[in-house]
């Protein structure tokens, strides 16, 4: 099965952050990491190309600085990589980001497509879906479990309540929690071949997409700080209080 994962680096969410004052956009170190969330899509790529004699092609837009998160997917064992990286692109939002990323995923050869479902950075969590919309396939979300015969994929698909059972044949596009599966620290021996694999880096135009960002922040402002939580002391009726206050939040 040929399997494409979006992947998108990030500035190291443990280290410190900007924003440019002009643009209030984020400012992008060179130095970025694979986004956890997408970890678990190549992992579950993985082995699914594992199982099913496939390949699997990390697809990312974004300023490609020194690659040092695409190389991590490599290193855990991707075979490839298509990088959209394209100054007109600045400050796309998700529609535009999903017509780049469909756009490059068209060009390749797959079966399935597997995204996170929600990035650590940006966090809309609707770029998978207008991916699947674009290529006119049908899209599974919020994944906990998948499972595939090569022809087509189920997956339990994490609810409120619980989990439903939802499937579709191939192509499809899956969007993966994390949890989905463990993924694999990557090997020296991936780690070294990581620097040799082929990394495709392209711009809107030669996927034929018109840049057109499309939202522009007027500004920002910082969260406000953290009030402090209601201290319960405990003189026997302590729960009463904590059940109310569950009860309040619509928790239970
Ligand atoms: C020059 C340049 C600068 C950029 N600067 C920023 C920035 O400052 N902040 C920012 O958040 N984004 C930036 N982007 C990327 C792009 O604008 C966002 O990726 C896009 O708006 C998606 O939003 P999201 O992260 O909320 O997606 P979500 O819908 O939350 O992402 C869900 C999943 O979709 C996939 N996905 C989402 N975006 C990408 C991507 N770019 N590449 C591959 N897979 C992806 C991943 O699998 C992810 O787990 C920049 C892009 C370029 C070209």
């Amino acid at each position: 099965m040929k399997v494409a994962v979006c992947v998108k680096q990030i500035p190291d969410p443990a280290s410190d952050y900007s924003l440019d004052p002009a643009t209030h956009n984020l400012v992008r170190p060179a130095e970025q990491v694979l986004d956890d969330t997408d970890r678990y899509g190549v992992e579950m790529a993985l082995q699914i190309a594992e199982q099913h004699e496939g390949s699997v092609t990390l697809v990312s837009m974004g300023p490609s600085g020194n690659l040092q998160g695409i190389r991590q997917a490599l290193a855990m064992g991707a075979d490839k990589a298509v990088l959209v990286d394209d100054e007109e692109l600045k400050g796309s939002d998700s529609l535009t980001t999903a017509k780049v990323l469909a756009a490059a995923i068209a060009r390749e050869e797959y079966d399935l497509v597997i995204a996170g479902t929600e990035s650590t950075d940006g966090y809309s969590g609707i770029v998978p879906q207008q991916v699947a919309a674009l290529l006119g396939i049908p899209s599974l979300t919020y994944a906990t479990q998948v499972d595939t015969d090569g022809s087509s994929v189920s997956i339990r698909r994490q609810t409120a309540a619980g989990y439903d059972e939802v499937s579709a044949s191939t192509p499809v596009l899956v969007s993966v929690t994390a949890g989905v599966v463990e993924p694999r620290y990557p090997t020296f021996k991936g780690i070294m071949q990581a620097k040799q694999k082929p990394v495709d880096t392209v711009t809107a135009g030669d996927l034929g997409v018109e840049a057109s960002p499309g939202q522009a922040i007027r500004s920002v402002q910082p969260a406000p700080a953290r009030e402090a939580g209601e201290k319960v002391v405990d003189e026997g009726e302590a729960h009463l209080q904590v059940v109310a206050a569950l009860e309040q939040a619509k928790v239970v």
